[in-house]
């Protein structure tokens, strides 16, 4: 995610410290989030941050999601068909899903009985589902989404939007659950489907390939496949009166851009450079790894923007050239490799801060890469900040990981050269594609190709709070303070 408010290219930061009510899915009140037994999966995956989030149990491969929305009202009908494989035999299982009215289940054509517990659908199949078989879960509902909220994000909450004739949908980390029923989890990636039906005077805007337009009476049925494994959070339909831009960028990957009718010809052009940016950042990263790319430009919204796959949404002002940068970095660190907790947000955001810099250093837009880094190693010196790979849940999206991170990877690149620090990051991207990873696999691959021990490195930056020197930049460690007394 990128917040435009906190990372603008002046040095306007501030760290986030909203008094957001708790999260639900942080609470884990009512329901402890266990290993499975008798045959029951369980709530959550038990990520550090947010415990309740994913069920174990089963992996799912596949979601389609078909709704009739209204965008007047925001009210959505329909439903979602889940393919999933039983790790194990279940009785029971659950999904992640919050607020709407769940109407009917049917788990491989049965009818199933339910109940809700906060954010847990729990449901249970009327045969017991046998391990390492495929089963299928219709969930039919119906009701007006209602954002999910995040403690340290200075906005309402997260995932299906609406602002009168316009919906977006912007999900990190918790919110999918208000529009579809999930495992709510990057490590559990599925491919998916979405039959949007409109009145047609809207446009529809998901992820993947637009396979099909139908027209029915005066709506239209917009039928779009994700084709890339995704995780939850990264899903989006958004929904609005779009000017549609379809362009070809390198090895013919189709680019499709979403502009509200008043967006300026200056902002258009600015995205007419995907392509060149695509090639550039498959230079530095590796292939870009997915089946299309593309934006929607909301208008309106937060002012955040966030890399939903293959298709981010930008909220807010219109985005300029780094934030174009930053979400298409992410395609690479973040969604074709996740981090496998939430802890880790670290190997998406650090990579798509830096690649910001190292944009400005390839284009000369706004100085040297040694000037920037010299002013954020400046600002960070003197700004309280959390630990970059132990943030915490209300500091997730602050300075730590957004700032310490790129200024991190650049005193990487230095302590271990160019050729090492690109090596580390194309065999990161390629080893870990579709996948998700961890901090300690990320130091694995940067030793592996310095051939140096860099666990003292790593322990500095990531979980020491202290900031440590860049010698090659002759940037010494801010002093410690006397302790008072
Ligand atoms: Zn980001």
């Amino acid at each position: 995610m990128y917040r435009i408010t906190l990372l603008a290219t002046s040095l306007t930061l501030v760290a986030c410290q909203s008094p957001a009510p708790l999260d639900s899915s942080t609470g884990a009140d009512s329901l402890e989030s266990t290993s499975s037994t008798d045959g029951y999966g369980s709530a959550g995956y038990d990520d550090p941050y947010f415990p309740l989030l994913g069920n174990g149990g089963y992996d799912v491969e596949h979601y389609r999601i078909v709704l009739d929305v209204d965008v007047a009202t925001n009210h959505i009908e329909g439903f979602a068909t889940i393919d999933a494989v039983a790790d194990e035999d279940l009785s029971r299982f659950n999904l992640d899903l919050s607020g709407l009215e769940v109407s009917g289940i049917r788990v491989n054509g049965e009818s199933a009985s339910f109940w809700r517990e906060g954010q847990e659908l729990v449901i249970v199949p009327a045969m017991t589902l046998s391990a390492n078989t495929p089963f299928q879960t219709t969930v039919t509902y119906s009701g007006m989404p209602e954002v999910v909220p995040l403690p340290g994000l200075p906005i309402p909450g997260i995932g299906w939007m609406h602002e009168r004739e316009l919906i977006i949908t912007m999900s990190e980390p918790t919110g999918a659950m208000n529009w579809y029923p999930c495992n709510n989890h990057q490590l559990d990636k599925a491919t998916h489907e979405f039959e949007i039906t409109v009145a047609s005077d809207y446009v529809v805007a998901a992820n993947g390939i637009l396979n099909s337009v139908q027209t029915r009476g005066d709506k239209q049925r917009y039928h779009f496949v994700a084709s890339d494994p995704m995780a939850t959070y990264l899903s989006t339909v958004n929904i609005g009166r779009f000017d549609v831009e379809e362009l070809v960028g390198p090895n013919e990957l189709p680019l499709t851009f979403y502009f509200p009718p008043a967006t300026k010809e200056e902002i258009r052009e600015g995205f007419r450079r995907t392509p060149e940016m695509i090639t550039t950042l498959s230079e530095w990263f590796g292939p870009y790894p997915f089946e299309c790319y593309g934006g929607v430009v909301a208008g309106a919204g937060p002012p955040a923007a966030l890399e939903t796959q293959t298709l981010p949404v930008y909220g807010g002002k219109s985005p300029g050239i780094g934030v174009q940068i930053h979400e298409l970095t992410h395609q690479w660190f973040g969604n074709s490799v996740s981090f496998e907790s939430w802890r880790d947000l670290w190997l998406a955001e650090a990579f798509a801060s830096y690649a910001q810099w190292l944009w400005t250093e390839k284009t000369g837009d706004e100085g040297s890469i040694v000037e920037t880094v010299e002013r954020y190693y400046g600002y960070l010196s003197e700004a309280e900040h959390e630990l970059m790979g132990d943030p915490g849940v209300e500091h997730l999206f602050g300075l730590g990981v957004y700032v310490r991170g790129p200024v991190a990877l650049h005193a990487l690149r230095l302590e271990i050269g160019d050729e090492a620090f690109f090596g580390t990051l194309k065999a990161w991207t390629s080893t870990f594609k579709n996948s998700a990873a961890g901090a300690k696999d990320f130091i694995a691959l940067a030793e592996q190709h310095s051939d140096r021990d860099l666990a003292e490195f790593f322990e500095a930056w990531l979980y020491s709070s202290e900031l440590p020197a860049i010698p090659a930049m002759n940037l010494p460690a801010p002093k410690a303070e006397e302790p008072e007394g």
